[in-house]
């Protein structure tokens, strides 16, 4: 294989993968719309999630509180019966001493009741708005969805040509090339083959020796920069490569 074609198998090489990279980042990246599109639905679907717990809650205590309630009304009945059937002044103490305690503990559960109903009431109305999201919203965010997963595909299929084209080269490079290109790569992505920027390095800006520009431009061997190590080639020599 000659420097020329090793060098363009480089070029290629470092192109594909930074088309690689760049899809794969891609395929990573939702778009901004369709993420904060995502997060109304979750912080909604949070809210409702705690209103529905917290009326469980409620409708749990009221159920409790209605059975105490009831209970205590009976008791009350209870000692107004007594009440009309005592026949001395110790007795109808004691009757009405039951009986105010009766009263006040009723009037704690009840006060409580309503005070439950209301907030059901609130929940339930907060509950139905937040339900669903509004037919806008949601045509918003499924058409997002939409136009996502139909350019995940497209990318998925552009990741499997890029993978193609990699495997491609690298046969046509050879192991001990690409073994060679990788080790540089891996300590300088995303460049490790760089273009002449006239007679400097295009990637670390430092002025080459003339004798080095010189061998860069006739192909007879590979030729690395002095300064950042990478390798090195005239672009009016690989027009139209990427
Ligand atoms: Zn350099």
């Amino acid at each position: 294989m000659s420097v020329r074609e090793e060098l363009a198998g480089c070029i290629g090489l470092q192109h594909m993968l930074e088309q690689r990279a760049a899809l794969r980042r891609e395929m990573d990246t939702p778009p901004e719309e369709l993420v904060a599109l995502r997060q109304a639905l979750a912080t909604r679907r949070e809210s409702l999630g705690a209103k529905q717990k917290r009326r469980e809650e409620l409708l749990a205590e009221q159920e409790v509180a209605q059975t105490d309630a009831d209970a205590l009304r009976e008791e009350r009945e209870h000692f107004r019966k007594q009440k009309s059937m005592v026949t001395n002044m110790k007795q109808l103490q004691a009757v009405v001493s039951e009986l105010d305690h009766v009263d006040v503990q009723l009037k704690g559960r009840e006060d409580r009741l309503i005070e439950i109903m209301a907030e059901l009431e609130a929940l339930d109305r907060d509950i139905a708005t937040l339900q669903e999201e509004t037919p806008d919203e949601r045509a918003r965010r499924e058409l997002a969805e939409a136009a996502w997963q139909a350019r995940n595909r497209d990318a998925a299929g552009e990741l499997q040509a890029v993978e193609r084209r990699l495997r491609e080269i690298q046969r046509t490079l050879g192991e001990p090339a690409v073994a060679r290109f990788k080790k540089l790569w891996t300590s300088r992505k995303p460049l490790a083959v760089v273009p002449l920027d006239g007679t400097s390095c295009s990637s670390c800006h430092a002025e080459l020796r003339p004798s080095l520009v010189q061998q860069v431009r006739t192909l007879e061997t590979l030729q690395t920069c002095d300064t950042c190590r990478r390798l090195l080639y005239d672009p009016e020599q690989f027009t139209g490569l990427v």
